[in-house]
């Protein structure tokens, strides 16, 4: 078999490897490959990691040669967001407050997939910290949506999605705090799944809000998904918010069809989503009906209030977790004639605009006389989405929604209207805030023959069912359009490798 017969998904490609019919050398010569020839155009990268890569294929198809289990997903190339920490190797947050970083440890995912047998590609680019909704806030530049390089991949994890998208690996890794898996899984057409907060761990994930924030994948298929998600999920006691239970099976419903299963659709959702992305989610309620779901009205009242709610919440947490960076303990410091003007212009020079409004926004949030009006009242709203949707999930198994309000966006458009940017997540927030589990579906094209994503919602640790009725979605969905990647001047947005 030669490298041109590597297979697109990880499912195909570790079945292969495992079985001796293609080398996971070939797998990753064919994967670098793709990621000389079109990153360029891209930037989906921070940093590649070829020959860490082809040793870890080296040793992938040396265990196989010597009869030894090369893992259950060996030879996969993954693309890791650069706020997972990997040993040795500069994580960034695409910040460059941490520039010359090198943390001590892997993030547990990461050693989960490398234990599986995956095969680390490279660090991904994302918004400075994973705040933002499009990968313009990275200090090194946007990443390109591989479907138009003219417009945002979406965020903040950009850099994987399109990464995905483009070919470079069939499995990224992200992080979402507020829709950054689902977000940019949307605009780039690709599978992205927000895990239930506990399922996969954060050890070795940079923080930004710490009630939030969860990893979780971007595959072209939901199978994919699955599979890499029963590797990265389950138990570590590294991470005291792990839930201490392992992951549920999620591949072996795929195939069962939603007969039976009651789909919501919330009545009172927030408008503002774009016509052509209501005519897809019509369109994926359809599909589920013809497929024997029963679709039921449910009411969220406090979805509306998730946005408003977040903007407090995750500035507060963000403020507080960011203070560590004080040029003392991690990446840049900038000299100064003593200490305090020393953090001062460590974190004036190292932060971008976006960090410093959140910081600022959260300090206020959090300060004496304000807690109470603003974090405090935040906190209420919460558990009002929280209880709200308990109460819809009584009547329903999950909701579907939009995943994104619009098809990818050009560069430029959000970046001087922080609230139109903010806006972005208007669907994912919701579920951060109650802890739930939530994916998109790509689901066909809008404008501009753009990928559109549905998004599906499950009530904590009801994964296995969202996953089924993801997979219906995706038998009934049409084919996502190939990657138009097309050479242009990249001005400032080149790879940092
Ligand atoms: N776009 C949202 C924000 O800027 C969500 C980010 C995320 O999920 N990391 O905060």
């Amino acid at each position: 078999m030669t490298a041109h017969d590597v297979p697109t998904t990880a499912i195909d490609i570790a079945a292969a490897v495992r079985a001796g019919i293609v080398s996971a050398s070939d797998v990753v010569e064919r994967h670098l490959a793709a990621i000389d020839a079109h990153e360029r155009d891209v930037h989906a990268f921070n940093r590649v990691l070829a020959d860490q890569a082809r040793a870890a294929a080296a040793a992938i198809d040396a265990a196989v040669a010597a009869g030894d289990d090369p893992g259950p997903l060996a030879g996969v190339p993954v693309a890791l967001k650069d706020n997972l920490c990997t040993r040795g190797v500069p994580t960034t947050c695409s910040s460059k407050i941490l520039d010359g970083w090198r943390p001590p440890y892997d993030a547990t995912v990461v050693t989960r997939l490398a234990a599986a047998g995956a095969i680390a590609v490279g660090k991904t680019n994302l918004d400075e910290f994973a705040m933002g909704s499009s990968t313009e806030n990275s200090a090194f530049g946007p990443t390109r949506n591989p479907h138009d390089v003219e417009r945002v991949p979406g965020g903040s994890s950009g850099g994987s999605a399109a990464a995905v998208a483009a070919g470079f690996a069939p499995v990224g890794l992200g992080s979402d705090t507020g829709g950054s898996i689902r977000q940019p899984a949307a605009l780039c057409g690709v599978v992205g799944v927000k895990p239930t907060y506990g399922l996969v761990s954060r050890y070795g994930l940079v923080a930004f809000a710490s009630s939030l924030d969860q990893v979780g994948p971007f595959t072209h298929t939901v199978a994919d998904a699955a599979a890499v998600l029963e590797i990265i999920g389950g138990h570590d006691p590294m991470d005291s918010t792990s839930i201490p239970e392992p992951v549920p099976d999620l591949s072996a419903l795929l195939d069962d069809g939603v007969d039976g299963l009651r789909v919501g659709r919330i009545t009172d959702l927030p408008t503002g989503a774009d016509p052509d992305v209501v005519e897809r989610v019509e369109a994926a309620f359809d599909a589920l009906a013809a497929a024997g779901a029963t679709i039921v009205d449910v009411e969220v009242p406090a979805f509306t209030y998730g946005l408003t709610a977040y903007y407090l919440i995750a500035p507060a947490e963000a403020s507080s977790n960011l203070a560590r960076y004080d040029g003392v303990r991690y990446g840049l410091r900038v000299d100064a004639p003593d200490t305090n003007a020393m953090y001062m212009a460590t974190r004036h020079e190292g932060f971008g605009a976006e960090v410093k409004r959140r910081i600022m926004l959260g300090t206020y949030a959090l300060s004496a006389g304000y807690y109470d009006a603003y974090y405090g009242k935040a906190l209420k709203v919460r558990r009002l989405i929280a209880d709200d949707f308990a109460r819809a999930y009584e009547r329903a198994d999950v909701l579907l929604t939009p995943a994104s309000p619009s098809v990818a966006f050009a560069f430029g458009d959000k970046t001087d209207d922080p609230l139109a940017m903010y806006l972005c997540d208007t669907y994912t927030i919701p579920s951060n805030l109650s802890g739930h589990p939530g994916m998109s579906v790509p689901f066909g094209t809008g404008a501009h023959d753009l990928p559109i994503g549905v998004q599906v919602l499950a009530p904590a640790l009801h994964e296995p069912t969202m996953f089924r009725v993801a997979a219906e979605l995706e038998r009934a969905a049409p084919p996502t359009p190939a990657p138009r990647m097309i050479d242009v001047a990249v001005g400032g947005a080149g790879s940092a490798r």
